[in-house]
Protein backbone atom coordinates (compact mmCIF):
# COMPACT_ATOMS: atom_id res chain seq x y z
CA UNK A 1 0.00 0.00 0.00
CA UNK A 2 1.46 3.20 -1.14
CA UNK A 3 0.35 6.76 0.57
CA UNK A 4 0.64 10.20 -0.23
CA UNK A 5 2.80 12.08 2.00
CA UNK A 6 2.01 11.74 5.74
CA UNK A 7 3.13 12.95 9.06
CA UNK A 8 5.38 10.73 11.36
CA UNK A 9 2.36 11.17 14.03
CA UNK A 10 0.01 9.99 11.37
CA UNK A 11 1.80 7.29 9.61
CA UNK A 12 2.21 5.86 14.08
CA UNK A 13 -1.55 5.74 14.55
CA UNK A 14 -2.13 4.33 10.87
CA UNK A 15 0.48 1.62 11.69
CA UNK A 16 -1.20 1.14 15.59
CA UNK A 17 -4.50 0.77 13.86
CA UNK A 18 -3.14 -1.47 11.00
CA UNK A 19 -1.11 -3.70 13.92
CA UNK A 20 -4.18 -3.62 16.31
CA UNK A 21 -7.03 -4.43 14.35
CA UNK A 22 -5.79 -7.06 11.76
CA UNK A 23 -2.89 -9.99 12.11
CA UNK A 24 -0.46 -10.19 9.04
CA UNK A 25 -1.29 -12.23 6.47
CA UNK A 26 1.59 -14.78 7.36
CA UNK A 27 0.49 -15.13 10.73
CA UNK A 28 -3.64 -15.95 9.66
CA UNK A 29 -1.90 -18.44 7.30
CA UNK A 30 -0.40 -20.06 10.28
CA UNK A 31 -3.50 -20.15 12.13
CA UNK A 32 -6.00 -21.31 9.21
CA UNK A 33 -3.04 -24.61 8.97
CA UNK A 34 -3.20 -24.60 12.43
CA UNK A 35 -7.18 -24.96 12.63
CA UNK A 36 -6.87 -27.28 9.74
CA UNK A 37 -4.40 -30.08 11.40
CA UNK A 38 -5.67 -29.90 14.99
CA UNK A 39 -6.57 -33.30 15.82
CA UNK A 40 -8.32 -32.57 19.52
CA UNK A 41 -12.10 -31.04 19.66
CA UNK A 42 -11.23 -28.49 22.22
CA UNK A 43 -7.78 -27.47 20.59
CA UNK A 44 -9.69 -26.83 17.31
CA UNK A 45 -12.32 -25.13 18.74
CA UNK A 46 -9.74 -22.71 20.56
CA UNK A 47 -8.18 -22.14 17.18
CA UNK A 48 -11.40 -21.33 15.57
CA UNK A 49 -12.45 -18.99 18.37
CA UNK A 50 -9.29 -16.76 17.86
CA UNK A 51 -9.69 -16.85 13.90
CA UNK A 52 -13.38 -15.95 14.51
CA UNK A 53 -12.44 -12.90 17.00
CA UNK A 54 -9.45 -12.03 14.44
CA UNK A 55 -11.59 -11.74 11.29
CA UNK A 56 -14.29 -9.59 13.34
CA UNK A 57 -11.71 -7.28 14.53
CA UNK A 58 -10.86 -6.59 11.25
CA UNK A 59 -14.21 -5.80 10.10
CA UNK A 60 -15.30 -3.51 12.27
CA UNK A 61 -11.56 -1.74 12.71
CA UNK A 62 -11.16 -2.65 16.60
CA UNK A 63 -8.15 -3.96 18.52
CA UNK A 64 -8.38 -8.14 19.09
CA UNK A 65 -7.48 -8.00 22.20
CA UNK A 66 -8.65 -6.30 24.96
CA UNK A 67 -4.66 -5.90 26.12
CA UNK A 68 -3.60 -3.59 22.94
CA UNK A 69 -0.09 -4.22 24.50
CA UNK A 70 2.26 -1.27 25.13
CA UNK A 71 3.88 -0.46 21.35
CA UNK A 72 7.67 -1.32 20.91
CA UNK A 73 8.61 0.58 18.01
CA UNK A 74 12.05 -0.05 15.65
CA UNK A 75 13.33 2.66 13.67
CA UNK A 76 15.86 1.62 11.17
CA UNK A 77 17.33 4.25 8.54
CA UNK A 78 17.60 7.87 8.07
CA UNK A 79 16.67 8.53 11.81
CA UNK A 80 14.86 12.48 12.01
CA UNK A 81 15.91 14.22 15.24
CA UNK A 82 12.37 14.74 16.64
CA UNK A 83 11.40 11.13 15.96
CA UNK A 84 10.90 10.24 19.39
CA UNK A 85 8.30 13.20 19.86
CA UNK A 86 6.51 12.20 16.27
CA UNK A 87 6.20 8.67 18.03
CA UNK A 88 4.82 9.70 21.51
CA UNK A 89 2.35 12.08 19.48
CA UNK A 90 1.27 9.68 17.50
CA UNK A 91 0.46 6.90 20.52
CA UNK A 92 -1.07 9.62 22.58
CA UNK A 93 -3.69 10.49 19.40
CA UNK A 94 -3.93 6.30 18.37
CA UNK A 95 -4.69 5.51 22.27
CA UNK A 96 -7.94 7.90 21.86
CA UNK A 97 -8.63 7.64 18.28
CA UNK A 98 -8.53 3.94 18.24
CA UNK A 99 -9.26 3.52 21.20
CA UNK A 100 -6.21 1.45 22.71
CA UNK A 101 -5.98 0.51 26.55
CA UNK A 102 -4.08 2.37 28.42
CA UNK A 103 -1.49 0.23 29.95
CA UNK A 104 2.04 2.66 30.76
CA UNK A 105 2.12 3.18 34.54
CA UNK A 106 4.81 4.41 36.35
CA UNK A 107 6.58 1.07 37.65
CA UNK A 108 6.55 1.89 41.42
CA UNK A 109 3.31 4.06 42.03
CA UNK A 110 1.51 2.08 39.61
CA UNK A 111 -0.26 5.70 38.62
CA UNK A 112 -1.61 4.82 35.01
CA UNK A 113 -0.40 8.00 32.35
CA UNK A 114 -3.47 7.38 30.61
CA UNK A 115 -1.85 7.63 27.36
CA UNK A 116 0.37 4.90 26.85
CA UNK A 117 3.15 6.89 26.72
CA UNK A 118 4.47 7.52 30.05
CA UNK A 119 7.84 8.61 30.71
CA UNK A 120 8.64 8.04 26.85
CA UNK A 121 8.31 5.71 24.06
CA UNK A 122 10.12 2.73 23.77
CA UNK A 123 12.21 2.56 20.63
CA UNK A 124 15.23 0.69 19.28
CA UNK A 125 16.99 2.30 16.42
CA UNK A 126 19.63 1.51 13.61
CA UNK A 127 20.61 4.48 11.54
CA UNK A 128 20.99 3.33 8.06
CA UNK A 129 22.61 5.18 4.94
CA UNK A 130 19.68 4.59 2.99
CA UNK A 131 16.90 6.82 1.39
CA UNK A 132 14.45 6.31 3.59
CA UNK A 133 13.58 6.22 7.10
CA UNK A 134 11.41 2.72 8.70
CA UNK A 135 9.03 2.17 11.65
CA UNK A 136 7.94 -0.82 12.90
CA UNK A 137 5.54 -0.79 15.43
CA UNK A 138 5.38 -4.25 17.95
CA UNK A 139 2.84 -3.87 21.00
CA UNK A 140 3.23 -6.33 23.15
CA UNK A 141 0.93 -7.42 25.62
CA UNK A 142 1.87 -8.67 29.25
CA UNK A 143 0.54 -11.74 28.72
CA UNK A 144 3.60 -12.82 26.54
CA UNK A 145 5.97 -10.32 27.44
CA UNK A 146 6.08 -11.46 31.13
CA UNK A 147 7.34 -14.70 30.10
CA UNK A 148 10.74 -13.20 28.92
CA UNK A 149 13.72 -14.85 29.93
CA UNK A 150 17.32 -14.49 29.45
CA UNK A 151 19.65 -17.34 30.84
CA UNK A 152 23.91 -16.83 30.95
CA UNK A 153 24.87 -20.46 29.74
CA UNK A 154 28.09 -21.53 30.35
CA UNK A 155 30.33 -20.77 26.86
CA UNK A 156 30.74 -24.92 26.25
CA UNK A 157 26.84 -25.31 26.02
CA UNK A 158 25.95 -26.28 23.33
CA UNK A 159 23.11 -26.17 20.90
CA UNK A 160 20.90 -29.30 22.81
CA UNK A 161 21.37 -26.82 26.05
CA UNK A 162 19.92 -23.73 23.98
CA UNK A 163 17.16 -25.63 22.91
CA UNK A 164 16.43 -27.18 26.32
CA UNK A 165 16.35 -23.75 28.00
CA UNK A 166 13.77 -22.79 25.17
CA UNK A 167 11.88 -25.46 25.48
CA UNK A 168 11.50 -25.03 29.80
CA UNK A 169 10.76 -21.53 29.17
CA UNK A 170 7.63 -22.33 26.68
CA UNK A 171 6.03 -24.92 28.53
CA UNK A 172 6.71 -23.45 32.33
CA UNK A 173 4.83 -20.71 30.29
CA UNK A 174 2.00 -22.63 30.09
CA UNK A 175 -1.33 -21.39 29.03
CA UNK A 176 -0.49 -17.39 30.19
CA UNK A 177 1.01 -16.23 27.31
CA UNK A 178 -2.08 -17.26 25.10
CA UNK A 179 -0.74 -20.28 23.28
CA UNK A 180 -0.28 -20.90 20.25
CA UNK A 181 2.91 -18.32 20.40
CA UNK A 182 5.57 -17.36 18.56
CA UNK A 183 8.67 -17.73 20.03
CA UNK A 184 11.70 -14.90 19.62
CA UNK A 185 15.32 -16.54 20.77
CA UNK A 186 18.26 -14.23 20.56
CA UNK A 187 21.98 -15.95 20.99
CA UNK A 188 25.28 -14.33 21.60
CA UNK A 189 25.25 -10.63 21.99
CA UNK A 190 25.81 -9.11 25.58
CA UNK A 191 22.98 -9.83 28.25
CA UNK A 192 21.03 -6.66 26.70
CA UNK A 193 21.57 -7.12 23.24
CA UNK A 194 20.78 -10.58 23.54
CA UNK A 195 17.41 -9.63 24.99
CA UNK A 196 16.57 -7.06 22.18
CA UNK A 197 17.66 -9.74 19.25
CA UNK A 198 15.05 -12.01 20.80
CA UNK A 199 12.29 -9.22 20.44
CA UNK A 200 13.56 -8.33 17.19
CA UNK A 201 13.55 -12.08 15.61
CA UNK A 202 9.51 -11.88 16.36
CA UNK A 203 9.72 -9.23 13.49
CA UNK A 204 10.77 -12.43 11.09
CA UNK A 205 7.80 -13.40 9.53
CA UNK A 206 6.51 -16.97 9.41
CA UNK A 207 6.97 -17.85 6.01
CA UNK A 208 10.87 -15.90 5.68
CA UNK A 209 13.69 -18.44 5.71
CA UNK A 210 16.42 -17.75 8.57
CA UNK A 211 19.24 -17.03 6.13
CA UNK A 212 21.78 -18.78 8.83
CA UNK A 213 21.47 -22.58 7.28
CA UNK A 214 22.37 -23.78 11.37
CA UNK A 215 19.77 -21.20 13.10
CA UNK A 216 17.20 -22.09 10.04
CA UNK A 217 17.65 -26.08 11.77
CA UNK A 218 17.57 -24.94 15.21
CA UNK A 219 13.66 -23.49 14.61
CA UNK A 220 13.12 -26.35 12.71
CA UNK A 221 13.61 -28.57 15.55
CA UNK A 222 12.09 -26.40 18.08
CA UNK A 223 9.03 -26.14 16.50
CA UNK A 224 8.59 -29.83 16.07
CA UNK A 225 9.90 -30.19 19.75
CA UNK A 226 7.13 -27.55 20.99
CA UNK A 227 4.30 -28.69 18.74
CA UNK A 228 4.95 -32.13 20.40
CA UNK A 229 4.36 -31.23 23.57
CA UNK A 230 0.82 -31.13 23.75
CA UNK A 231 0.30 -27.98 25.48
CA UNK A 232 -1.76 -26.66 22.55
CA UNK A 233 -3.51 -23.82 21.99
CA UNK A 234 -4.28 -21.40 25.37
CA UNK A 235 -2.35 -24.31 27.21
CA UNK A 236 -5.85 -26.66 27.14
CA UNK A 237 -4.33 -29.56 25.44
CA UNK A 238 -3.75 -29.94 21.57
CA UNK A 239 -1.12 -30.21 18.73
CA UNK A 240 -0.79 -26.41 18.12
CA UNK A 241 2.04 -24.60 20.84
CA UNK A 242 3.75 -22.59 18.88
CA UNK A 243 3.04 -20.93 15.21
CA UNK A 244 6.52 -20.59 14.67
CA UNK A 245 10.65 -19.72 16.30
CA UNK A 246 12.46 -16.97 14.77
CA UNK A 247 16.35 -16.88 15.62
CA UNK A 248 18.52 -14.04 15.83
CA UNK A 249 22.19 -14.38 16.76
CA UNK A 250 25.10 -12.24 17.38
CA UNK A 251 28.73 -12.49 18.34
CA UNK A 252 29.59 -12.79 22.00
CA UNK A 253 32.05 -12.43 24.52
CA UNK A 254 34.38 -15.54 24.17
CA UNK A 255 33.49 -16.23 28.51
CA UNK A 256 29.66 -15.64 27.82
CA UNK A 257 26.54 -17.62 25.92
CA UNK A 258 23.56 -15.40 26.49
CA UNK A 259 20.31 -17.00 25.65
CA UNK A 260 17.35 -14.96 25.94
CA UNK A 261 13.39 -15.57 25.00
CA UNK A 262 10.69 -13.36 24.31
CA UNK A 263 6.80 -14.78 23.45
CA UNK A 264 4.73 -13.42 21.35
CA UNK A 265 0.99 -14.75 21.62
CA UNK A 266 -1.61 -15.78 19.02
CA UNK A 267 -2.57 -11.57 18.68
CA UNK A 268 1.15 -11.24 17.04
CA UNK A 269 0.62 -8.04 16.05
CA UNK A 270 2.93 -6.15 13.93
CA UNK A 271 3.11 -3.29 11.03
CA UNK A 272 6.05 -1.55 9.36
CA UNK A 273 5.95 1.97 7.46
CA UNK A 274 8.71 3.00 5.10
CA UNK A 275 8.73 6.88 4.51
CA UNK A 276 11.36 7.57 1.59
CA UNK A 277 12.70 11.26 0.95
CA UNK A 278 10.31 12.72 -1.46
CA UNK A 279 7.96 11.95 1.59
CA UNK A 280 6.04 8.97 0.12
CA UNK A 281 5.13 6.48 2.22
CA UNK A 282 4.46 2.54 1.68
CA UNK A 283 2.97 -0.10 4.73
CA UNK A 284 3.15 -3.53 5.07
CA UNK A 285 2.81 -6.12 8.10
CA UNK A 286 5.53 -8.49 6.42
CA UNK A 287 8.60 -7.04 5.31
CA UNK A 288 10.01 -5.01 2.82
CA UNK A 289 12.60 -7.01 1.31
S1 LIG B 1 -1.11 -12.39 25.81
FE1 LIG B 1 -1.82 -11.53 23.86
S2 LIG B 1 -3.79 -12.51 23.39
FE2 LIG B 1 -3.30 -12.87 25.57
S3 LIG B 1 -4.39 -11.22 26.65
FE3 LIG B 1 -2.27 -10.52 26.29
S4 LIG B 1 -2.33 -9.43 24.32
FE4 LIG B 1 -4.22 -10.60 24.47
Amino acid sequence: MIILPESWEDVVVRLLRMSETRLPDDVSWALEAAAAWEGGDIARSQLGAILDNSSKAEFVSRPMCQDTGLPVFFVKGRIPVDIEDSIAAGVRKATKDIPLRPNAVDPLSRENSGDNVGSGVLVHYRPMDVPYTEITVLPKGAGSENMSRLAMLTPSDGEDIIKDFVVRTVLQSGGRPCPPTIVGVGIGGTADACMALAKEALLMPLDSRNPDERLRKMEEDLFIKLNSSGLGPMGLGGDTTVLGVRIKMASCHTASMPVAVNLNCWAARRATARMHIDGSVRYTQGAFE
